[in-house]
């Protein structure tokens, strides 16, 4: 099969600098034999063309004594030139005391005239170039020790080369797999390891007829050379599909980033950090697993690089702002205030209001979350003392644990020195956490929530209906409240499966005898059809929108008449 990928294969090319012509000729018919020949008078002219179209040269054979610029100044210059300083030079001479002066200077080797034998120097410019080539990529020949595939500083060694050899049009891909750090979390590095296996030998399985050079980055990343394919959607099926039905103690889900078709010139490096860009911007959303990078994917990850930089600036400038939104409690005839949810909210000096969803996923991705979360409970904790000192009132506030979250060690005694600050009780300070979060790692969220519940925080899990948990997960699951997934409540009276299932839903919440939150609740009759289903809470636009501290007072104060 006729592969891009044998370094034998190609034509190298190389570049005769002398000022005769004859001597050029000469030369010239000995080499084309094996290479392509590309020919330059003197030291200016080659040092323009490696500049200039020349950039793929194997090999430099040069003169020493040529008008305008010779050889022994070309050397020098070459020298200090990062890029040109790594191709091999053979001085032809005829004069034992230059050799040794250009060998000195960093020529490779020397061919002495007149060229009476052919084999010889063939045999030279071979050895030569091979060696050359070994040498770039012995600093960096290590293959990674658990999948066998090649480092990362060896992959881009190699791309550089064959590429400085060949012009087919390839594609940078990025693999990542999901949630792996909770593979070696819950079953084991050995189960880790052999799960990376599993991954690089599928993907070498099905990408072989066009794969080129693959390699292991970090711990879950793979980076692959592709010639390019249009489309790779059959592909990366082919790939799940081979993934999903190994067995094993876990389910590998991976995700592609693509950039395809970068210009030659463009930076290998920079090709696959656009690829993982686009990967990356699909973690967590499981609706996809394929995302190819374009000019918007560019913006908006200069968007994001900029959030992430002024986070802290945000937090010691108190720009991230803490809203309130009421529950209401609707059982009776008259609904009564039972709490509030703490929702963020981002006032950039520059970019002005920035909504939740465009930076918490963010900040998921990259563990700052930590930060920010830990904010807004501080931030809450400290509102709800100062309403309790100010009415002489409790309100609960429910505030948002992110996934991340979960896997901190010291979230008890973050939460319980909040706590002890303000002097409240576990409470007062409800935690909210999704659906998803228990299906990605249930074991561990779990044991988290279990060990919160028992020193005396209520659980509430949030978007139910929009993960993954099994029924018989949900028996078991250590939580005080059930808040229905917002688009069950916006289809409800559009669909009678919405319906259906909203009904379900409150009837595992009888079952599992706790309340069940409904929000996203805009309209009355959203709100009657809810109440006639025994659902006993309420958030949404219909009492409020999330209002700052202050306006919320008034809610407390209507409670209080
Ligand atoms: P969530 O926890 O499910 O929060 C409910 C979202 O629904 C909020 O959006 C809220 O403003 C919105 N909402 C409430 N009532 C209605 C309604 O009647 N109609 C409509 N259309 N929407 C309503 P928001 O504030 O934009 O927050 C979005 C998500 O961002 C939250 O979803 C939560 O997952 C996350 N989030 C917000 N604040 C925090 C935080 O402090 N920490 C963490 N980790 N995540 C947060
Ligand atoms: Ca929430
Ligand atoms: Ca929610």
């Amino acid at each position: 099969m006729d592969r891009f990928i044998s370094a034998d294969e190609y034509k190298r090319r190389v570049m005769i600098i002398d000022d005769e012509e004859i001597n050029r000729l000469m030369l010239g018919n000995i080499l084309e034999t094996e290479y392509e020949v590309v020919f330059a008078k003197d030291g200016q002219e080659a040092w323009d063309l490696l500049h200039g179209e020349e950039k793929d040269i194997s090999l430099l054979l040069l003169d020493l004594l040529m008008p305008v610029m010779n050889g022994f100044e070309l050397i020098s210059k070459l020298n200090e030139d990062d890029e040109l300083k790594s191709i091999p030079v053979i001085v032809m001479t005829s004069e034992k005391e230059a050799e040794v002066k250009s060998i000195k200077l960093g020529a490779s080797d020397f061919i002495t005239k007149p060229y009476d034998m052919p084999e010889v120097i063939l045999a030279r410019c071979e050895r030569i170039i091979k060696l050359s080539e070994e040498t770039t990529l012995i600093h960096s020949t290590e293959k990674d020790a658990v999948t066998g595939l090649f480092t990362r500083d060896y992959f881009f060694e190699y791309i550089r080369q064959i590429e400085a050899h060949h012009n087919s049009s390839v594609d940078a891909l990025v693999f990542n797999i999901d949630h792996f750090h909770l593979v070696n979390e819950m079953y084991g590095r050995k189960t880790g390891d052999s799960v990376l296996v599993r991954v690089a030998n599928t993907l070498e399985e099905v990408l072989k007829e066009k794969e080129i050079i693959s390699c292991r980055t970090e711990a879950d990343t793979f980076y692959v050379l592709c010639e390019h394919i249009d489309d790779y959607t059959p592909f990366i099926a082919k790939i799940q599909e081979l993934l999903g039905n190994a067995s094993g103690s876990s389910k590998i889900r991976l995700r592609a980033g693509i950039y395809q078709e970068a210009a030659k010139d463009m930076e290998v490096e920079l090709r696959f950090d656009r690829a993982k860009i686009a990967c990356d911007r699909i973690r967590g959303d499981y609706s996809r697993t394929v995302a190819y990078y374009n000019n918007e994917l560019y913006q908006k990850s200069i968007y994001h690089e900029r959030l992430i930089r002024d986070v802290d600036d945000a937090i010691a400038n108190e720009d991230f702002k803490v809203f309130f939104q009421p529950k209401y409690d609707i059982t009776s005839d008259t609904p009564k205030l039972r709490s509030a949810e703490a929702l963020i909210r981002w006032q950039h000096p520059e970019l002005g209001m920035i909504s939740p969803g465009d930076f918490i996923p963010l900040f998921e991705s990259n563990g700052l979350i930590q930060k920010v979360d830990n904010y807004v409970w501080k931030t809450a904790a400290s509102q709800i003392r100062k309403w309790k000192e100010k009415y002489n009132y409790s309100v609960a506030v429910s505030v948002n644990v992110s996934r991340i979250d979960i896997f901190d060690p010291t979230l008890q005694d973050k939460l319980r020195t909040i706590l002890e600050e303000n002097g409240l009780d576990a409470s007062e300070l409800m935690l909210e956490i999704t659906e998803s979060a228990y299906a990605d790692s249930a074991n561990t969220l779990t044991e988290v929530a279990e060990s919160l519940r028992a020193s005396g925080f209520k659980i509430e899990m949030d978007d139910f209906g929009s993960g993954y948990s099994s029924l018989n997960m949900i028996t078991t699951l250590p939580i005080d409240v059930l808040k229905l997934d917002m688009k069950f409540v916006r289809n409800m009276e559009k669909d009678e499966k919405s319906l259906k299932l909203v009904e379900l839903i409150i009837d595992i919440a009888k079952f599992l005898d706790v309340p069940v939150v409904a929000e996203g609740v805009e309209t009355k009759s959203q709100l009657d059809t809810l109440k006639d289903l025994g659902c006993q809470v309420i958030q949404g636009y219909y009492f409020s929108k999330p209002v700052p501290a202050d306006e919320f007072e008034q809610f407390i104060e209507k409670e209080l008449k």
